[in-house]
């Protein structure tokens, strides 16, 4: 078994990492911790949740060791290493790790992102850094204010590549890597490996190793997925239904959209399942106070979009629901990623309605195996509504007998017989539906088609509409 010490890590760093309470490396950090070590450039599959934080930060604090001194002068305190992430979030916890793992190398450090003042980053920039942690765009906010040299840039790693990728962000980090001394030692992580994120690392990288950590969804031993057909408009029900029978005290939900977050998080409160949802129109100490209410296990439910949730490190998380099918599969293995952490047991559910079968169906194929379908008495869809949904039936194909959702492989309900179960679904209460519509904007149909959303996390509920 390999431990900390057999990586060749400092004394210091040992220490560190057992303040932690880690026991052992995880696979990532095994490979990882040797290659950034010997000074290589490093390609890292693995998205958050796999230790790959520590598996770069530990090694890049040995590597730059040799510059930590206590001058009060900021020209002795350069930025050598610069790690930049696509969200704050993610931000400011990487650059929390820097401290945890370097609380014993007084190498300085400091983060900076959107959404905040600049003031306080450019006074601890001007006071001088080894460590800067970042998102693109404040960087280089900074760097047009002239607060900031990267010439003396040693390390560069840039974490979740693909995330920059879809967040639009590969122009500014092409700005940014222009920046930077032609000689350094460069680290790229990324969950997935799309073209632009090869190429990108073709140019970035020189002789890179590559170290590949299967993530958790792929090892399917950890992560129990499951999907439970239902009626769109009865997912809230069933959200409820499911947390209250199965007593589950932490779970993060996904919504596809910012405002089916915030619809959500409002029914649910009113329902007394204490809930914070996150979103981008919220400030980052309103995102901050969330995330912390969750973890501290104040509200038990955190509703959060993708990009909202992206890189939020909350540990040993066992419950992950998808409220709404993800647009892309690729966004559904990072949502899973948010459990099984760590080596614990994570479940992974989706609520399906009939209109998200082609999502499904594209999941399915990218995580090469079927999901598990299982449906809860009073909650499956009726047979009318979702075999009219069926993309065989829009094709003009034959009518299908049998919901596909509920076809394969699968507890199917006996199908209903009575014309009542083929009328739309009416809730039983009025209020639900006037609440929901209370929560919407004017002119958004509850029941818009998601959109792919670019932004948004915590917030809770003091605002009740957008
Ligand atoms: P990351 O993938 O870097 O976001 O890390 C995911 C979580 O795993 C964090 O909460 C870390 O604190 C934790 N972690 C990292 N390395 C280890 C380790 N060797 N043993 C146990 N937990 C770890």
């Amino acid at each position: 078994m390999t431990t900390f010490a057999d990586l060749g890590l400092a004394p210091e760093l040992l220490q560190a990492v057992a303040d932690q309470g880690y026991e052992q490396p995880t696979p990532i950090q095994a490979q990882a911790i040797p290659v950034v070590l010997a000074g290589r450039d490093m390609m890292g599959g693995a998205q958050t949740g796999a230790g790959k934080t520590a598996g770069f930060t530990l090694p890049l604090l040995q590597r730059l060791a040799h510059h930590a001194n206590t001058s009060a002068s900021p020209a002795r305190h350069p930025v050598r290493a610069l790690i930049l992430t696509p969200t704050r979030e993610l931000a400011a916890q990487v650059e929390e790790s820097v401290r945890a793992y370097g609380k014993h190398i007084p190498l300085r450090s400091t983060v900076v992102f959107g959404g905040i003042a600049m003031d306080p980053q450019t006074a601890a920039l001007r006071r001088g850094v080894e460590i800067l942690v970042a998102t693109p765009g404040r960087l280089l906010d900074h760097v047009q204010q002239k607060v900031l040299n990267l010439g003396q840039v040693e390390i560069f790693v840039l974490d979740e590549a693909d995330r920059m990728l879809d967040m639009g962000f590969i122009p500014d980090i092409k700005r940014i890597i222009a920046l930077l001394p032609a000689k350094r030692q460069n680290l790229l992580f990324s969950a997935t490996f799309p073209d632009e994120v090869r190429k990108l690392a073709q140019t970035l990288l020189h002789d890179p190793v590559t170290v590949q950590v299967a993530p958790k969804h792929a090892t399917a031993d950890l992560v129990t997925h499951r999907m439970y057909p239902v009626a769109r408009e009865r997912k809230r029900d069933l959200l409820v239904h499911i947390i209250r029978t199965r007593d589950i005290k932490q779970v993060l939900v996904f919504c596809s959209t910012r405002l089916g977050a915030n619809r959500l998080a409002y029914q649910l409160n009113r329902e007394g399942v204490h809930t914070a949802a996150i979103h981008g129109d919220k400030s980052q100490a309103e995102r901050i106070e969330a995330l912390d209410a969750f973890k501290s296990g104040k509200v038990g439910v955190l509703v959060a979009t993708d990009v909202a949730a992206r890189g939020i490190d909350i540990e040993d998380l066992p419950f992950v629901v998808n409220f709404d099918l993800p647009n892309t599969p690729e966004d559904y293995v990072h949502r899973i990623g948010r459990t099984g952490r760590a080596g614990k047991a994570g479940e992974a559910v989706s609520l399906v309605c009939p209109e998200e079968h082609e999502r499904l169906a594209e999941i399915e194929r990218m995580i090469k195996k079927q999901i598990p379908r299982e449906i809860l008495t009073g909650f499956g869809p009726d047979a009318a509504r979702t075999s009219s949904l069926m993309p065989e039936r829009r094709r003009g194909g034959r009518e299908r007998e049998q919901p596909s959702l509920v076809a394969s492989g699968v507890k199917a309900a006996p199908q209903p017989t009575d014309p009542i179960f083929y009328a739309p679904y009416e809730p039983e209460q009025a209020a639900p539906a006037a609440e929901s519509k209370s929560m919407a904007p004017a002119g958004a149909a509850p029941t818009a088609a998601p959109k792919r959303q670019v932004a948004a996390l915590l917030g809770g509920l003091r605002r009740t509409g957008n």
